[in-house]
């Protein structure tokens, strides 16, 4: 069941959002080599707690029966593609980090993700988060009102594919309200005029999931972490929207990461 939001529940959705991108922003500032994700999953927690908030993501009921997700962000490192669990491990020059960071303010929710470079990246790397950054904002350009679930999902494929990258099937965008995962599912895959129309009020997250190499993951033994299974990097941008007024409104944004790096 698709849950259309009115423009009051809009608002409140904006606020949420809008801490999360303030948050991401905070953990950028962080984010060099020799720092931990477990000190960036602390940034986070304060930050989001310090704005009145509580982060989703902590004590997450885990879906395939393993213990609660033990963090407030998921920080995934080269070939983890989600679902990462911070730790002790330090971040290296040349590295990636995806960090993906919920939060609930006033009952709705705000989930948003981009992934950092720690110091200097390879070209290689680089065009990764590139190509998968702009498959975002293409994925967000056909969820026009009146279009259909499927659009979003055929820009991200055709553009993603086009450069020989990976779509990850396993998991997926999503609708996002009162809770952070509403219907309907939002794929990075699909057929242009398929799937659920798209009418004003929805809000959704959409979330490219994209590998350099070949698509197919695997879950390790903590039953969270996602990794590719040809251990090739994987890259992943997030924002949530909601299409209203005849247009597309970004309610997370990336500009407070972009002017700090
Ligand atoms: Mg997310
Ligand atoms: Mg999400």
């Amino acid at each position: 069941m698709i849950f259309l939001k009115t423009e009051d529940e809009i608002e409140l959705m904006r606020a949420a959002n809008q801490l999360v991108a303030k948050t991401l922003a905070e953990v950028g500032k962080h984010i060099k080599p020799g720092v931990t994700t477990k000190e960036l999953d602390r940034v986070a927690e304060e930050f989001i707690r310090d704005n009145g908030a509580v982060p989703t993501f902590k004590d997450f009921p885990n879906p395939c029966g393993g213990t609660p997700f033990p963090a407030s962000i998921c920080t995934s490192v080269n070939d983890v593609v989600v679902h990462g669990v911070p730790n002790d491990t330090p971040l290296a020059n040349g590295d990636i980090v995806s960090v993906d960071c919920g939060a609930l303010l006033n009952d709705f929710n705000g989930d948003s993700c981009y992934t950092f470079r720690v110091g200097e990246v390879t070209e290689e790397v680089a065009q990764l988060l590139d190509v998968t950054k702009k498959a975002l904002y293409e994925g967000i350009a056909s969820a026009q009102q009146g279009k259909r679930i499927g659009d979003i999902g055929s820009a991200v494929q055709t553009l993603c594919e086009s450069h020989g990258y990976g779509v990850v099937r396993e998991f997926v965008g999503h609708g996002i309200g009162r809770k952070m995962h509403e219907d309907p599912q939002v794929p990075n895959y699909g057929r242009k005029g398929n799937g659920p129309m798209i009418k004003s009020g929805l809000c959704i997250a959409i979330e490219p999931m994209i590998t350099m190499g070949s698509p197919k993951i695997y879950m390790t033994e903590d039953n969270w972490t996602i990794k590719t299974r040809d251990g090739k990097p994987s890259a992943h941008f997030e924002h949530t929207i909601a299409v209203h007024k005849g247009k597309i409104e970004i309610l997370s944004s990336f500009e407070d990461i972009e002017k700090a790096n």
